[in-house]
């Protein structure tokens, strides 16, 4: 046991005996002899090796402490990064939080803006499809008209038979007739291709405006029109035929002063349940034949073979 300890003993003790007789309000002699009793008999009972143990305990309970210490330091570190990370997270939580809720009528006027410019998209679509169904309808229309005369051509005549013939049974007469310019061969080589032309536009205008609602003009080809008579019996048809070859003749076309006389001869004939449009077709080939064949500008009739 080194001096240096005994002393350290004695001041420990010491300051603990001073603490005792300041904790008590009325400290005794009693208790003041009590406490140095103890410390007599501790440190009777001290040896060497005692000391030693108690050096090393207080050395351990140093490194004890500076480990708690350190310890404490490293889970209040530790802690207050946890803290610090919360804190960071609850921040950017927040502040996420808190841009979503500044944001928000931001991207309302956003989602706005681009459905109202989805809509303009849409009305702009919509529009162009108008348009080009207008078109197409055009086209359409175009193609089913023949592009000097303006009226139907043969494309459309064919489409006109064709579902005409696959109803079979209509409940109303129908007439159909092949009207042919008479002699145009003789118009073309007098007067020029170009009067040829004029003269088509001339006929197929004088057809147009002869027929009612219903009835149909179609350019056959060449100078031969079909004209599709809507219920009507065979008389009237027969009337209808006059009045155009009536109108032809008298209606004179004035051409770089020449005066253009033109006729027509016509061949007609009454559907018949069953035709098939070259039937029909052929049937008024038949009655334009025999037309032609009786001088011209003039209207015969072919019935079908059963008598219809
Ligand atoms: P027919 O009285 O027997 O019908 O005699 P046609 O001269 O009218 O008949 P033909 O078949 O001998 O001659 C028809 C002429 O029609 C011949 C052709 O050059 C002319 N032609 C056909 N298509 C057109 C056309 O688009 N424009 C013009 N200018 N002439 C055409
Ligand atoms: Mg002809
Ligand atoms: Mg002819």
């Amino acid at each position: 046991m080194h001096k240096e300890d005994l002393k350290a003993l004695i001041n420990e003790m010491h300051k603990e005996l001073i603490g005792t007789i300041d904790s008590h309000e009325n400290p005794t002699k009693e208790q003041v002899v009590a406490f140095l009793q103890d410390a007599t008999n501790v440190i009777s009972s001290l040896k060497n090796t005692s000391l030693n143990d108690l050096e090393r305990s207080k050395l351990m309970f140093t490194n004890a402490y500076r480990e708690i210490a350190k310890k404490t330091l490293v889970s209040y570190t530790t802690t207050s990064n946890a803290f610090e990370e919360l804190a960071q997270i609850h921040e950017e939580t927040l502040i996420s939080a808190t841009d979503l809720h500044l944001n928000l009528p931001q991207i309302a006027k956003k989602f706005e803006n681009l459905q109202k410019q989805m809509f303009s998209e849409v009305e702009k679509a919509n529009a162009i499809i108008t348009d080009l169904t207008i078109q197409i309808n055009e086209l359409e229309r175009n193609s089913n008209l023949d592009s000097l005369t303006k009226v139907f051509n043969r494309r459309a005549l064919t489409t006109y038979l064709e579902r005409l013939c696959d109803k079979g049974n209509i409940a109303y007469e129908l007439h159909l007739l092949v009207l042919d310019i008479d002699d145009f061969k003789v118009i073309n080589d007098t007067f020029g291709h170009i009067a040829g032309d004029k003269v088509l536009i001339f006929i197929a205008n004088i057809l147009r405006s002869t027929l009612r609602d219903g009835d149909k003009v179609f350019r056959f080809g060449g100078e031969e029109f079909i004209i599709i008579l809507n219920r009507i019996t065979p008389t009237v048809c027969l009337e209808v035929s006059n009045r155009i070859l009536n109108l032809i003749r008298s209606n004179q076309l004035i051409y770089k002063g020449d005066t253009l006389n033109v006729t027509m001869s016509i061949g007609a004939t009454q559907y018949s349940n069953g035709d098939t449009p070259e039937d029909i077709i052929s049937r008024a080939d038949k009655a334009l034949y025999k037309s032609k064949n009786s001088g011209k500008d003039q209207m015969n009739s072919e019935a079908h073979p059963n008598g219809n």
